[in-house]
């Protein structure tokens, strides 16, 4: 039995709604019984409610803007030219929690960190790093642990619920066989699975679950989560947004035809890769899935007359499918997953303010505020809507209104957050994800960072007579050593 400090467990995609549902389904009861009966409970606010940035914001503490992180897709400027590519360890600059543990002397693992890839951008002394989903390849650091456990973790494409929960089961015995035998001081697990089953398969936020290997899966991570409960004095667990069935979006192609724009340049490549994503590689981990998909009638239609429309007043060509080049346009959008993204990047400083001072004119109609934000020379503009609204882009020629009905599946900006041990409240607040990284470090009793912005009351009132410590500049520092010595 390990007398580890703190585990913190990763639900992607999972909300309040969303586990008193499975509750009363029978589903997740340890769950309940270990972990939302006792401590310190909160709806975490999480902007913007994507993977990628909210994980990172979770973990160091600041906001996008600052650890730099802010969706799947980076814009940069090279030689004068615009640039796409994807984020890595390397453009977070911030430490997450696992480094500043560590400076404070710990030992740990962190499995499925997004953006685990690649290793220099870590500070590990004392860490086992384990891969994430949205890593180029598989690896263990140390390598002397990868040899002998890398076998146990893949995380590739299922066929069928059955295979997923296989590959699950194998990744959870790898991973409790590498803390039995570390015996470490904390240990951070992110499980994928919730938000990866929801865009697949939304009917589990509304109908029963019947499935029973779908049942299973949700049983594993039940079963893990009460195995750590008793071998950890601290236990979180986190999610990085909710997800949620919207009714109302906000057009914003609309919005930019209102600031003289013109909405079709910005969808050009960007939509299509997005629709051709959707129709491929969001359901390619399950391709019997993706094969009834696209096989199916409706579907084709569906997409015939999507593409068509997109086509007509675009052309299609053959869509990117990693870093390319794209001088023509003043304006983008993370076409990962455009729905939830929050920032619209631009070239130009002042189409940004023309854009910002027409779209300030919605705050409180549907946005609950619009920010600017300048980073690396791109402009960027975050409109934060309010927690009913998703965006919508789709026939930009035919808009009349601002808000439209729809009906889809996606992210949602409420997450969840528990945090169970000594002295925690048995209390629910409502907290936003920059809180989570501080509120852990205050209950543990370590230095917090010199750079927390600490809007918490609980943790605002301790904070007069507590150290703090300027995490960034030890870590930099030391990351730099801990390579040379490798
Ligand atoms: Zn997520």
């Amino acid at each position: 039995m390990n007398n580890g400090l703190l585990s913190i467990i990763g639900l992607d995609g999972i909300s309040w709604p969303l586990i008193s549902r499975l509750n009363r389904e029978g589903i997740l009861k340890n769950y309940y019984k270990y972990v939302v009966r006792t401590g310190l409970k909160a709806i975490n606010i999480c902007i913007p409610p994507i993977t990628p940035p909210s994980w990172n914001t979770i973990f160091t503490g600041v906001p996008p803007e600052k650890h730099g992180i802010l969706g799947f897709s980076k814009f940069f400027k090279k030689d004068g030219n615009l640039l796409k590519g994807f984020y890595s360890s390397l453009d977070i600059k911030y430490p997450r929690l696992n480094e500043v543990l560590a400076i404070n002397g710990l030992s740990g693992i962190v499995f499925n960190y997004p953006l685990s890839y690649p290793l220099k951008g870590w500070y590990l002394k004392n860490q086992v790093l384990i891969y994430d989903a949205f890593s180029p390849r598989r690896f263990i650091y140390p390598k002397s642990l990868e040899n002998k456990y890398i076998r146990y973790f893949y995380y590739g494409e299922y066929h069928s619920f059955k295979e997923h929960y296989e590959a699950l089961h194998r990744v959870i015995d790898g991973l409790l066989k590498i803390e039995n035998n570390l015996q470490p001081d904390f240990l951070i697990a992110i499980f994928r699975e919730p938000d990866n089953l929801l865009h697949m398969h939304p009917w589990i936020m509304t109908g029963g679950i019947t499935n029973e290997w779908l049942i299973k899966i949700f049983e594993l991570i039940d079963e893990f989560i009460k195995l750590v409960s008793r071998r950890y004095l601290y236990l979180s667990t986190v999610s990085d947004h909710g997800f949620h069935i919207f009714k109302k979006a906000i057009h914003l192609n609309r919005l930019l035809i209102e600031c003289g724009l013109d909405p079709s340049t910005l969808y050009s490549e960007d939509l299509k890769t997005m629709m051709l994503n959707f129709i491929s590689s969001n359901v390619s981990f399950y391709p019997y899935l993706r094969f009834l998909l696209i096989s199916s009638k409706i579907t084709r239609e569906n997409y015939r007359r999507i593409l068509k429309n997109i086509a007509k007043f675009l052309g299609i060509r053959e869509a990117p499918t990693s870093h390319f080049k794209d001088t023509t346009k003043d304006y983008f959008m993370d076409q990962y997953d455009p729905g939830d993204s929050y920032y619209i990047f631009f070239t130009k400083r002042e189409l940004r303010d023309r854009c910002y001072n027409q779209f300030k004119r919605y705050v409180r109609v549907c946005f609950k505020d619009v920010e600017k934000i300048d980073i690396n020379g791109i402009y960027v503009l975050k409109p934060i809507p309010y927690g009913n609204y998703t965006f919508t882009f789709i026939k930009a020629s035919k808009i009349t209104k601002l808000i439209v009905n729809t009906f889809v599946h996606h992210h949602h900006q409420y997450g969840i957050f528990t945090l169970k041990g000594s002295q925690t409240p048995n209390k629910f607040h409502i907290i936003n994800n920059i809180d989570i990284s501080p509120l852990i470090l205050y209950y543990l009793n370590y230095p917090l960072a010199s750079y927390f912005n600490i809007n918490l009351p609980i943790v605002q009132d301790a904070l007069k007579n507590r150290d703090t410590k300027n995490y960034k500049t030890i870590w930099r520092i030391k990351r730099k050593i801990f390579w040379k010595h490798i």
